[in-house]
């Protein structure tokens, strides 16, 4: 059986800004004004001392978190020493500090104390003079100059004078908040064939793999129908699954309604995996399920299925066959457009070759997402046209500039003085040029000729 693996949202860590000072200073007064009495989350946590105040605030848009490292230690029995560990605790965690003082009390030998505490912090530390509730008391200020921490501001947090400037500055210091790591959008992948080539046997030989991890996520909004699951490390879903699983009666052509239901799946799918009864050799049904995926502009990966059958286990243990050799060559030859796709050969009753597949797929995916930089794009159809210029009754054919518009899949925008001069075979050589630099294995390449009248867009 498959391991389950839980999933858990990261959280974004907001900057933190800290009050520190001595008691009766007026740090929780501050913290109150700051927060507006909306405190979020307060740290309750049974058996500890309860002298650490979380809550959440924001001012002009930046949230922040803000610690009060004394908020609820005026109980007479919570020793100076308790106060300065908790507080120890909280500055490490700390983006700005705001060391405050009192402006009545004056310096104090435990602010000289706590400055020293202070001293070696790395991130910015500002001296706040509290109760500083008119212009007389501001006056107070100068002499905590002293501590060396600057310049004083003074504030009063009892009634809100200078606490916006304050905050303004605090603001101002908070580092821009780390970005999220975006979860990755699963990497999602269709198995696509005619009837009975091995298609849900694939599918099941793929979710018993060792390197698989079928997630097991109750009540999420994923549609049923799909399986998500991990292929080393790598987060997948494979679409339509429960259909695989589940053909059921098939009403009215078969034909069509493989054909409506690949084409289905292939839109919604990253990849597609063509699976092929190798048995029965390459047949047309196998190279309609193709074009499907192929017009739908995705990753694709052929698989020669049943391989057990062309070659049995117990015949010559030749790794890389002959018989591999000529399969891949007839899907080639059988379907050019399609020529970029690798073919893996797989056993889905056995379990053989699905590690290869899968590892393919993944390939095959980064090289849908892969993006050429314009300089080197520019450089390859530059030579591409001056090495066999295309002329068209009279008309030479001038490619001024060449860029990638978007990948998954790769989609380069050929800007030309006529895109109607470019036929064909003229197509099918630049593809070639570009592949010959990069081959995308697995991937289809987009090339979007567009009039442009002068040298660059
Ligand atoms: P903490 O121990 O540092 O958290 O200090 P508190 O916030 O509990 O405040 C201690 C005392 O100072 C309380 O009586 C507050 O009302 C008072 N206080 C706080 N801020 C101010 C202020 O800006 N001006 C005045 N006059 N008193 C203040
Ligand atoms: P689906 O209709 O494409 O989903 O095909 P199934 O997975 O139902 O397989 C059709 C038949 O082919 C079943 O009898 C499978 O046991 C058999 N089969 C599938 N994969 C293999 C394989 O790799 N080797 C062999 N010998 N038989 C296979």
């Amino acid at each position: 059986m498959p391991e389950s693996v839980t999933m858990s949202e990261p959280v974004a860590r907001l900057p933190t800004v800290v009050i520190a000072g001595r008691p009766n200073v007026g740090k929780s007064t501050l913290f109150n004004r700051i927060v507006g009495r909306r405190i979020a989350v307060v740290e309750d946590t049974p058996g500890i001392t309860r002298d650490r105040l979380y809550a959440e605030a924001d001012w002009r848009g930046r949230r922040f978190t803000v610690v009060d490292t004394g908020g609820l230690t005026t109980e007479p029995e919570v020793l100076w020493e308790q106060i300065r560990l908790q507080a120890t605790i909280a500055l490490q965690e700390a983006d700005v500090v705001l060391f405050l003082v009192d402006a009545c009390d004056g310096l104090c030998p435990a602010d000289r104390e706590l400055a020293d505490e202070l001293r070696p912090l790395k991130v910015p530390v500002l001296l706040v003079v509290n109760k500083a509730d008119n212009p007389r008391r501001e006056e107070y200020a100068d002499e905590f100059y002293a501590l060396g921490f600057g310049e004083p501001r003074p504030i009063s947090s009892l009634h809100g004078r200078g606490v916006a400037d304050l905050l303004d500055e605090v603001v101002d210091l908070l580092p821009t908040p780390e970005p999220v790591p975006e979860e990755p959008e699963p990497i999602s992948l269709a198995i696509l064939g005619r009837p009975n080539v091995g298609k849900s046997s694939l599918l099941n030989a793929i979710l018993g793999q060792p390197r698989a991890i079928v997630s097991d996520i109750p009540g999420t909004t994923r549609d049923a129908v799909d399986t998500p699951f991990a292929w080393r490390g790598e987060p997948l879903t494979l679409v339509d699954t429960a259909g695989l699983r589940r053909p059921g009666k098939v009403q009215g052509s078969v034909e069509y309604y493989m054909a409506l239901r690949a084409t289905r799946a292939a839109e919604r799918a990253d990849i597609c995996v063509v699976v092929i009864d190798a048995s029965e050799g390459f047949t047309d049904g196998d190279k309609r399920v193709g074009s499907i995926a192929y017009e739908a502009k995705k990753a694709l990966v052929w698989v020669a299925n049943k391989w057990d059958e062309v070659e049995p286990p117990d015949g010559r243990p030749t790794k890389r066959s002959q018989a591999k050799r000529d399969f891949a060559r007839t899907v080639q030859r059988d379907a050019p457009e399609q020529a970029f796709a690798p073919i893996c050969f797989t056993s889905a009753t056995r379990g053989t070759g699905i590690e290869a597949l899968m590892d393919t797929c993944i390939e095959a995916y980064e090289n849908y997402s892969f993006r050429i930089t314009t300089g080197v794009l520019n450089r390859i159809i530059h030579d591409a046209t001056f090495e066999r210029p295309l002329t068209v009754k009279g008309r030479a054919l001038k490619a001024y500039y060449a860029t990638m518009t978007r990948t998954r899949p790769p989609t380069i925008a050929v800007f030309v003085n006529d895109p109607k001069l470019v036929h064909f075979s003229y197509r099918r050589y630049l593809h070639n040029r570009l592949r010959k630099e990069y081959p995308l294995e697995g991937s289809p390449l987009v090339l979007d000729f567009r009039a442009s009248h002068q040298r660059k867009p």
